[in-house]
């Protein structure tokens, strides 16, 4: 088998086994970028230097006979995690020559496993949009249908994933960032429970909500990965202190039993029908598995993307002050300090970024903060207490990741709301703060993935996990290839 077709499991094999040094997959995956790039465009920065040391250091390691799950293994992480002395855009102008002196915790959990890092990938600028197209550094094409988006914000870290230029991406996911570009390229993406993985090091976009998740070729990487991932974080002050369960553990414990919930208000009348399709058969497979499946309502729905609006955008205002011009990034030529911060942040800032910070600024303004920002969140809470309500029934939810596949590039850009409304059945999850993963379950008539969404209690990342494995041991989606 090629090398950049490996899953973490078996490049860990070969390596432990001799078979393969961290040095030949490393040189591997470089090549693979390189031919693959032209074509996809993932990177916003390949590593190749660092990456080649790293690989070198872990053989050393592995001829010690110290071989740890992710010693050796290359790979790539979106450009929001900081990487000291590696330059970190978030997709942004304005922080096209920003190097940071330090790391991302999640970065270095991983890194001091012996991890190599192949570099840093694409994104929407600040994480805020749906297909990658925000992007000051170019869009990123779906490895199954070129002319077609990956999915976003974390829509290079999905396409690295399906183009095998890495053997497993880091993403984050502040409304569906990790879930809908899995779901989009046909891999595995889970978005942990907030407080589980440390956001340390991590640009902000929206506080309340961002959290940081793998995206891998299959479920048992997805619980390596986040295995290595999770664990309280002393600087992050909501990284929650509660012991890091062995996730690998929990796959083969198969679905007998289990309540599955499906929610009414996720299986709407405007569903792709090849979405519907797809679901309706992953329900047959798990009932042959041995599942419940249980009738739910999370009744508040209808009002999770306008609740999501104002609060990302609320706190995206606020995080995005630090970019004025004096500390860090882009400075503009100016005659005062004021023409220099509006015209730092003009040139700096793409137009969706714009759009973000003046929807968040008027809803925090005196006078809009109790019509908006309050209300927001209020309802907010009342969407928590849906979840809350609905899992003491049913010990999972299955729905679809998005409602349709992926769209053509340039399909949505010009219309916003279009845009943020296919996030619609990912956001509740962030709002109500518990953990989803998305796998592959099925193709569009035109040959495009369609992603199952499992959603767990919060901290039941366990039992996602191992209702995951179950399906794929039973379908052969999450083995389908793209032809590039
Ligand atoms: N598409 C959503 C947004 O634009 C979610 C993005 C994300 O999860 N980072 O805000």
């Amino acid at each position: 088998m090629s090398i950049f077709n490996m899953t973490i499991h078996e490049l860990h094999s070969a390596l432990k086994g001799k078979q393969i040094s961290s040095l030949e997959a490393t040189s591997a995956m470089l090549e693979r970028i390189e031919a693959v790039e032209p074509h996809i465009g993932s990177f916003i920065t390949v590593t190749s230097e660092q990456a080649l040391a790293a690989a070198k250091s872990a053989d050393q390691l592995i001829a010690r006979g110290e071989c740890d799950l992710l010693t050796g293994i290359p790979l790539a992480i979106k450009d929001i995690f900081l990487t000291e002395g590696i330059r970190t855009t978030c997709g942004s102008r304005i922080l096209h020559n920003f190097i940071p002196p330090y790391s991302a915790t999640s970065w270095e959990k991983l890194r001091d496993r012996g991890a190599v890092l192949l570099g840093k990938l694409n994104q929407d600028e600040f994480a805020m949009g749906s297909s990658n197209e925000s992007s000051a550094y170019g869009v990123t094409r779906n490895p199954w249908d070129t002319t077609c988006i990956p999915g976003g914000s974390s829509g290079g870290s999905a396409a690295a994933v399906a183009a095998r230029q890495a053997t497993a991406t880091l993403g984050t996911d502040t409304g569906g960032s990790i879930r809908q570009p899995a779901s989009h390229c046909g891999c595995v993406g889970l978005k942990p429970t907030y407080g589980r993985v440390s956001r340390y090091g991590v640009i902000a976009y929206a506080s309340s909500l961002d959290q940081v998740g793998p995206l891998t070729r299959d479920v048992t990487d997805c619980a390596v990965m986040l295995g290595a991932l999770a664990g309280h974080d002393p600087k992050d002050s909501t990284s929650v202190d509660t012991p890091v369960p062995n996730y690998s553990a929990a796959l083969p414990q198969g679905v007998k039993g289990l309540r599955i919930g499906l929610p009414k208000e996720y299986f709407i009348d405007g569903l792709d029908p090849d979405v519907q399709k797809a679901m309706n058969a992953a329900i047959e497979t798990y009932r042959r598995l041995g599942a419940e499946f249980v009738d739910i309502s999370l009744p508040h729905t209808d009002y999770a993307v306008a609740t999501y609006y104002l609060i990302a955008t609320a706190e995206a205002s606020s995080n995005l002050a630090r970019y004025d011009g004096v500390r860090f990034g882009h400075r503009a030529e100016a005659d005062g300090l004021l023409e220099m911060y509006t015209r730092s942040r003009s040139e700096g800032f793409g137009s969706e970024v714009k759009r973000r910070i003046m929807l968040g600024t008027y809803a925090l303004s005196s006078g809009y903060y109790d019509a908006y920002y309050v209300k927001a969140q209020k309802v907010r809470t009342l969407i928590m207490n849906d979840f809350i309500s609905a899992f003491a029934n049913v010990d999972v939810m299955l729905t679809p990741v998005a409602p349709t596949p992926a769209f053509k590039i340039g399909e949505k850009i010009n219309d916003p709301l279009q845009m943020y409304l296919s996030d619609i059945f990912t956001i509740p999850v962030n709002l109500a703060g518990t953990c989803a993963m998305s796998i592959p379950a099925g193709f569009s008539a035109s040959g495009l993935p369609i992603g199952l969404q499992l959603i767990g209690k919060p901290f039941g990342e366990e039992t996602i996990l191992r209702a995951g494995f179950a399906f794929e041991q039973a379908t052969e989606w999450h083995t389908r290839k793209a032809t590039i």
